[in-house]
């Protein structure tokens, strides 16, 4: 079993993002976190924490660095009688709040695993975005976490921003991994309804050659490709996700997932706050899990199982795999070729 903790704070809001954060909510922070501890408390129990251990933890965002250690520490209480031995907690970070004594005060408290939205080690590149750090910032962010004994260390990187060509994102790539780190995430710039950038969709290169590029360099670099935008050594709390594990989801705009349902908790910080145990549920029905197996499986190294198609699936995969686009092993079939994962999903559904 999972468990991710969201964060609804940022110091800025960047150009690109629709993510559920606020720049002027700074003031509810210790009731928030006070929040999640009640919330955590109800959904252990739903969850039956007692008898499955919590693998992973996810401390996203927003900015989890822009929250004191101290105000995460009942939060921390609350869920280590349930953790598993050699529990991976991962903490989302921004360079400019990560601050050594902020690094320092999660890693007591137990976090393994920090991972650095730092986007680009362009300055102008991460001005354009709105982001509220610069390169110097971002370099000294991830020495500082190596130097405070985190052994995991992710960072960001996005591509198919106006600007950006080979010689940038190769000295983007080349810096990331000239840095103490061991996981790298590569994702391309969308364009989400709401924000400054929606308006203005020049922002965006519609360059499909650039996924494969960085791919290809991040790998070629000595990090190996586990899903469409991810390398290195595998974020376990994002194995769980694509598995369709059970995930509590604990904070303002948090999902989790349970067998066969979602939830909801409220978006708003205020509705929130007025009712950490509020959420609306969704049912899903076992062709939409099925849908989501099949997507994530064919996005990520984690394959497909045989049992999950049907008999003419079957032999479309058979047929795949005869043309060299997809491999069987045992019972499974796995996709060599991530960046094909949509469309060989919906050649193979009925
Ligand atoms: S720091 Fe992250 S969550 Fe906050 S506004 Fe920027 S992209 Fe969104």
């Amino acid at each position: 079993m999972l468990l991710y903790l969201h964060i609804p704070y940022c110091d800025s809001k960047c150009h690109y993002c629709s993510f559920n954060s606020y720049v002027d909510r700074f003031d509810t922070r210790p009731a928030y976190m006070e929040a999640l501890r009640c919330q955590l408390e109800t959904e252990l129990e739903r969850f039956g924490a007692v008898t499955e251990s919590i693998e992973t933890v996810f401390i996203g965002g927003g900015t989890p660095s822009t929250v004191a250690p101290e105000l995460y520490t009942p939060l921390f209480e609350t869920f280590a009688p349930y953790l598993a031995l050699e529990a991976e907690i991962t903490s989302e970070a921004n360079p400019n709040s990560a601050t050594p004594l902020w690094l320092e005060g999660m890693h007591s408290l137990g976090v393994n695993r920090i991972s650095f939205g730092v986007q680009s080690f362009d300055a102008d590149k991460l001005r354009s975005l709105g982001r509220a750090h610069n390169p110097a910032q971002a370099l000294r962010a991830v020495e500082n976490a190596a130097r405070t004994g985190f052994s995991q260390i992710s960072l960001d990187l996005i591509y198919n921003c106006r600007g950006d060509d080979r010689t940038l994102l190769t000295r983007d790539i080349e810096q990331a991994l000239a840095l103490p780190i061991t996981h790298l995430s590569a994702y391309e710039l969308t364009l989400e309804a709401g924000t400054p950038f929606a308006e203005d969709p020049s922002v965006r290169l519609d360059d499909d050659s650039q996924a494969r590029f960085v791919a290809k360099r991040i790998v070629e670099g000595g990090f190996g490709q586990y899903e469409i935008s991810n390398f290195g050594t595998p974020c376990r709390h994002n194995l769980g996700y694509w598995r369709l594990e059970n995930y509590m989801g604990v904070g303002a705009g948090a999902v989790g997932f349970l067998e066969d349902r979602r939830f909801y908790p409220p978006r708003s910080i205020d509705t929130y706050l007025a009712d950490p145990l509020a959420c609306s549920i969704e049912s899903l029905s076992p062709a939409e899990r099925k849908t989501e197996r099949l997507f994530l499986g064919l996005r990520s190294r984690l394959g497909i199982a045989e049992e999950l198609l049907t008999p003419s699936e079957l032999e479309r995969a058979a047929l795949l795999t005869r043309e060299g686009k997809l491999r069987q092993e045992a019972d499974r079939f796995y996709n060599p070729d991530f960046f094909l994962a949509d469309e060989i999903a919906l050649y193979l559904l009925d």
